[in-house]
């Protein structure tokens, strides 16, 4: 089945940074065959009755990637604002989770959270949580592509009874969705302060026999550098240099305090940073140094954290409010300008993710995770540059159809095969019990 794509303006986000004024993208079994203008595409579809989406007020984009969150917390945002980390982890988060974690909250926490991030542009996310075979469950019915990384901690949790359990879940996991077409399997060794030297050298191991990527927190707070000083006797980033576990390709989340010499590491390892800037500010965890990140040449992107820390999964919010507070604290205007911004949602976050094969831009080969904006909008003209229209004037909900894989997933803003409504009626069937326990 072959279909059309074509707007205003395509946004390729390829390494020659082309955009195709009236262009169009010829796609087949979910993959881009064709990208050329919009007349040419027609002739050569060779069928006049060929589907036909967008019109010439779109804008044509890669879907964004969302490369860190925990999807199934949406369950849980709003029910603890206004609290530091530790606090907000230790009496509000955690005790909620060892008593609601369970295949069924995964499985409905993730759906909503699916339909939300695609109805926003993001068409792959990169997760780390438990039960990971109902966030793939989740992700495959809501036709969202996933990286699926099975936490791995020191401690039991609802899912798991330890390191050793996690691990072999882990495997069992990758197993059983290696050459899956949506997910992606990975490895999350949930934090330094979490996982043990041993369980991390055992989770990168796992991670490279396999060939899947590792997800894990990193120097998110003050306090995880000051604890691995006292107790590493070095810096997060440098600990983990110094036990072996910076190999294959790992993607790090939040990245705060990183020093010079450690910005030196990652970039040297090819470590991918995703940026969660909302979540970071709303904690009071600090400000990433990624303008410096970007100079040195660390790979980055945009994470949204869990919705819990956000509130909201929307990937346009989060990278208009990182390139803003980036031009302020370093007091340079010029930092994070808005092609950056588009890689940082696009082909950056495929890279980062080692996935760049497959999405993250719009090329001949790829897989077509394409989204389309509707610029006939009071709010987005006149347009004189287009990365500018959507980094800084654009909103979610500008983006109207959604194709992952190919497959049309959001048209005019409405999922086209999840009833909304019966989503939103479990989510509050959740907050009813999680709110009388
Ligand atoms: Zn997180």
């Amino acid at each position: 089945m072959k279909h059309i794509i074509r707007g205003k303006y395509l946004i390729t986000m390829n390494e020659k940074e082309q955009i195709i004024e009236n262009g169009a993208v010829l796609i087949e079994n979910g993959k881009i065959i064709d990208i050329d203008i919009f007349e040419e595409i027609l002739k050569k579809s060779c069928d006049p009755s060929i589907k036909i989406y967008g019109n010439s007020y779109s804008a044509v984009m890669p879907g964004f990637i969302n490369t860190h969150t925990h999807s199934a917390m949406v369950l849980f945002r709003g029910i603890a604002d206004d609290l530091p980390l530790n606090k907000w982890l230790t009496e509000h988060i955690w005790p909620r989770e060892a008593k609601f974690l369970s295949p069924d909250f995964v499985y409905d926490g993730t759906l909503l959270a699916c339909i939300e991030m695609l109805k926003s542009g993001t068409t792959t996310f990169n997760d780390m949580y438990f039960f990971t075979e109902s966030i793939a469950k989740a992700a495959k019915n809501a036709g969202i592509r996933a990286v699926v990384g099975q936490g791995v901690l020191d401690f039991p949790t609802p899912s798991g009874s330890g390191a050793k359990d996690y691990l072999a879940r882990a495997e069992d996991f990758i197993k059983q969705f290696k050459s899956d077409d949506y997910i992606i399997p990975a490895v999350a060794p949930h934090a330094i302060y979490t996982c043990s030297r041993e369980t991390l050298l055992k989770s990168k191991e796992l991670a490279l026999k396999n060939n899947v990527p590792m997800h894990i927190h990193l120097s998110e707070t003050f306090k995880e550098v000051e604890d691995s000083i006292n107790k590493h006797g070095a810096r997060p980033v440098k600990y983990l240099e110094s036990i072996g576990f910076l190999e294959g390709k790992i993607i790090a989340a939040h990245c705060v305090w990183l020093d010079d010499e450690e910005i030196e590491i990652m970039a040297k390892h090819n470590i991918g940073v995703a940026h969660c800037i909302e979540s970071n500010l709303k904690l009071s965890s600090g400000i990433a140094p990624l303008a410096k990140m970007v100079r040195k040449g660390v790979k980055v992107s945009m994470g949204t954290d869990g919705a819990a820390s956000n509130n909201n999964l929307d990937l346009l919010e989060e990278i208009s409010i990182a390139a803003k507070v980036q031009k302020g604290i370093t007091a340079d205007p010029t930092v994070l300008d808005v092609k950056t911004c588009m890689k940082i949602l696009t082909i950056w976050a495929a890279e980062s993710l080692g996935i760049e094969k497959e999405t993250g831009s719009i090329e001949v080969g790829k897989r077509a995770d394409i989204i389309l904006m509707n610029l006939r909008k009071t709010h987005l003209q006149p347009i004189y540059d287009i990365y500018s229209t959507i980094i800084y004037s654009a909103k979610a909900s500008d983006i109207e159809d959604v194709f992952v894989n190919g497959v049309p997933v959001i048209l005019n803003g409405r999922h086209q095969f999840i009833d909304e409504d019966e989503i939103i009626d479990k989510a509050l069937w959740w907050a009813e019990r999680i709110k009388n326990s």
